[in-house]
């Protein structure tokens, strides 16, 4: 009789993975406000988390969760088609759509499930993709189920995309070019406007993956309000899970494109609707978005404050990075901040390239300026002894 091979596959990887010192483990956390946390009994403080403006523990989104509950259940029960839509999903859309000024939105059960839904749907095996190298995981896995060419350009490079396009773009059908607004493990911000020039130039179309975008920068609408002169995106992604504080991902763009989402967008007709609770908490979440200035201000000028004490380059997201390049230099400051009483993400292939292992340092709207400063410190003196 055959080995079983799935065994000795999975066995044979998992001693791979830990030789290279990229071994992961799910934790047990409590999350409790002002960002402390209890992980294995022990209290700390988390930089590690994407809920930029603590709206996941924000007291009116906990309450409008309750009454949807109560009102309504806790589950959806089947797909929006099957079953129809709770009304809160049409108010979700519909405010989502006047933050985002765009004519339609669909909110899917994630932002990961709408990356591979709708890449997939719209392109295929005839069609061109050129994707920014350091995209997210589901962008690159909706672009692998598409099955249409994927070509990869240099991060952030308006030429090498130029290159790209001036080199396929002919050879192919439809053509999306596909990008991330703020780089979730870099933090930095995408050259929209440059991209937007050059999809027209050479008829392609543009897809924003704005996951670490919406609430935090710019007006709090998203990265592309940065620019002077609005980007021309046709597909928006942008997820309810980080700035939003609750659970989610949507998509904007044109009612015919929405509609043919609807229509034939797998992760979007295949799947249970969200829980009510969940949309509840999304709508509450965006009207305090709309009006809390100052609140969507924070996470980026903790992040600059933080830079400057450590001496690194000004921010322009909430996002720092703290690249060391080995993996095992990395997991030992992460453990040696964790002995201090701080939580950061030591982020490693194959999340990162190779030789780009790195702390992920996640400001927050409630951060202290104390815990900000000693977090700083611990590991400016750490950087110091490395050199
Ligand atoms: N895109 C980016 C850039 C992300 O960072 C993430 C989540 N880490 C996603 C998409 C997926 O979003 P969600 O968590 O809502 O599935």
């Amino acid at each position: 009789m055959q080995s079983n091979k799935i065994n000795s596959y999975v066995n044979k990887k998992l001693k791979e993975i830990s030789r290279n010192n990229q071994l992961r483990k799910i934790h047990d956390v409590q999350r409790k406000p002002k960002n402390q946390i209890v992980i294995n009994g022990k209290n700390s403080i988390s930089f590690s988390c994407n809920d930029y403006l603590g709206l996941s523990l924000n007291r009116s989104v906990i309450k409008a969760a309750e009454v949807a509950t109560k009102k309504f259940g806790v589950g959806a029960g089947a797909s929006r088609l099957v079953t129809g839509n709770n009304y809160l999903y049409s108010l979700l859309e519909n405010k989502i759509k006047k933050i985002k000024k765009t004519s339609a939105c669909c909110v899917f059960g994630s932002g990961f499930l709408a990356n591979i839904g709708v890449i997939s749907s719209l392109m295929n095996k005839k069609d061109l993709i050129l994707i920014d190298e350091l995209s997210h995981a589901s962008t690159f896995l909706g672009s692998k189920l598409s099955g249409a060419f994927v070509i990869q350009f240099k991060h952030n490079n308006v030429e090498d995309l130029e290159k790209q396009l001036y080199k396929f773009r002919n050879k192919y059908n439809k053509c999306l070019i596909l990008t991330e607004g703020v780089f979730s493990m870099d933090g930095d911000i995408s050259p929209q406007d440059d991209i937007s020039v050059l999809k027209k130039k050479y008829s392609a179309s543009f897809m924003l993956d704005d996951a670490h975008g919406l609430g935090v920068i710019g007006d709090g609408t998203g990265s592309n309000s940065l620019f002077k002169k609005k980007p021309d995106i046709d597909i928006y992604l942008g997820t309810l899970s980080k700035a939003v504080g609750s659970y989610g991902g949507f998509i904007c763009g044109k009612k015919n494109l929405i509609n043919f989402i609807i229509n034939r967008c797998r992760s979007q007709i295949y799947t249970t609707g969200l829980p009510p609770s969940v949309l509840a908490a999304s709508i509450k979440s965006l009207e305090i978005i709309k009006s809390n200035k100052s609140l969507i201000k924070k996470p980026l000028e903790s992040a600059i404050f933080f830079s400057k004490i450590v001496g690194l380059e000004t921010p322009v997201s909430p996002i720092v990075p703290i690249v060391l390049g080995d993996e095992n230099k990395t997991l030992n400051l992460s453990r040696y901040l964790n002995r201090n009483g701080y939580l950061v993400g030591a982020i490693r292939p194959p999340t990162v390239p190779k030789g780009t292992s790195r702390l992920r340092v996640a400001f927050n709207s409630s951060h202290t300026k104390f815990q900000i400063k000693n977090l700083a410190n611990l590991i400016k003196n750490k950087l110091k002894i490395y050199g």
